[in-house]
């Protein structure tokens, strides 16, 4: 029998990732909450030392060392910039579920947080109550807070796609599926329904199957088993050979489900065949890029978006100043940490300013709510949906 000492750690794999640090600090500049605090412990680098303290069981996890973890945006802007490749996502998933289980919550904060988990896991739920919200206009008689979440939904933005086959135009070129996601079958419709339709139009039938789910980010940020949505997920997608996700940060999530079969719509769109067949209608308009963090960071394929929305004659495309930072949203971030969240948006509305822009396109539902709440004068579209709507999407 093996004695406690002998019994592998549980964060075994995590103290070995956080030992290849080697304390260089080239990650330091690259982080959005080092650079506002300039607190050691809020920087990669440091949040590194306290996770492996805590891991080896020399720290505890103390309200101050949450208070450190939850500053952090799970960016992973230092991973690109750590000449080591240490794995800090990794790392930090590890440190989770000790996080929670140690938090001192409030009653409110578990309520809030077990109702979101449970209507995650249930998306046809969430989408009976957001028919009903929409239908009642409760929205406008919301105090504060909600109130700015409500300025963050889009309106009018249509159903999400009914039907669960969305069948080839013209020439047939393969088949693919469509990942719903939770949030975004909600608030990013506009985004699901164009990419059916420029797929179609180059030949791609589209398939959504009914019973996929969440893709289990909000369960992993607090620490929770995600693996029966995995499951739930594997079942709904079975003999569909690729899959499709219109939000970077949910494609970033399936990558454990669906390591070889799963596309960002961008990535998949510009492998596809089929373009030298399609009119596109030219657009007079200055696009700024914002590249999502799980894109640039996580996918490592902020390229993608550029180069769908090149196809657009006479569209001027250019990136959105600071790409490299976060905009604040990061998952439920922008709802636990206001006051970082609002500073970030702050600098990406400044950048949106200066780029005189149109329109602001984005590849991630979370980062087209943040943004959006606040913008006027631009509007916050996905790329997929510019370019559906230059090539007939109503
Ligand atoms: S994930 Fe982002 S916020 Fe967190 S330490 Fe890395 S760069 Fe900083
Ligand atoms: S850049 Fe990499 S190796 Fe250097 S301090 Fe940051 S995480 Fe550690």
């Amino acid at each position: 029998m093996k004695t406690a000492e002998a019994m592998p750690s549980p964060f075994s794999k995590a103290i070995s990732e956080s030992d290849r640090c080697v304390s260089c600090g080239l990650c330091l500049p690259a982080c959005p909450t080092y650079r506002k605090t300039l607190s050691e412990a809020d920087s990669p680098r440091g949040r590194i030392n306290l996770m492996r303290g805590v891991m080896k069981g020399e720290l505890p996890v103390s309200a101050r060392f949450i208070e450190h973890i939850d500053l952090c945006l799970d960016c992973r802007a230092c991973e690109k910039a750590c000449p080591n490749q240490v794995s800090y996502g990794d790392i930090l998933r590890d440190m989770r579920r000790p996080v929670e289980s140690a938090r001192n919550s409030g009653f409110w904060r578990r309520a809030v947080e077990s109702v979101s988990l449970s209507l995650a896991a249930h998306p046809d739920r969430l989408e009976k109550i957001g028919r009903i919200y929409s239908a009642s206009g409760i929205g406008k008689v919301l105090p504060g807070k909600l109130k700015r979440l409500d300025a963050m939904l889009p309106k009018n933005a249509g159903p999400a796609p009914e039907k669960t086959v969305h069948p080839a135009q013209g020439r047939v070129r393969g088949e693919v599926g469509l990942f719903l996601g939770c949030v975004a079958r909600l608030s990013d419709t506009l985004a699901l329904n164009a990419s059916i339709h420029v797929l179609n139009r180059l030949g791609y039938t589209v398939h959504v199957p009914k019973s996929q789910t969440c893709c289990g980010a909000l369960h992993a940020r607090f620490g929770e088993d995600a693996s029966s949505l995995s499951e739930r997920n594997v079942d709904a997608f079975q003999g569909v050979e690729r899959i499709v996700c219109t939000s970077s940060a949910c494609t970033s999530e399936l990558l454990g489900a669906f390591p070889e079969r799963v596309y960002d719509i961008s990535r998949f769109l510009n492998e596809a065949k089929g373009w030298e067949e399609i009119e596109i209608a030219p657009l007079k308009a200055r696009i700024a890029v914002h590249d999502p963090c799980s894109m640039r960071n996580v996918l490592k394929g902020q390229e993608y978006p550029y180069r769908l929305l090149e196809r657009i004659p006479g569209a001027e495309i250019a990136p959105l100043g600071g790409n490299g930072q976060c905009c604040g949203s990061a998952g439920s971030y922008f709802l636990t940490q206001p006051k970082m969240a609002n500073s970030l948006l702050d600098d990406k509305m400044e950048m949106v300013g200066e780029s005189g822009a149109d329109f602001i396109a984005t590849s991630n539902v979370g980062c087209a709510m943040f943004m959006g709440g606040r913008l006027s004068g631009a509007a916050v579209l996905h790329p997929v949906v510019i370019l559906a709507f230059q090539m007939g999407f109503e």
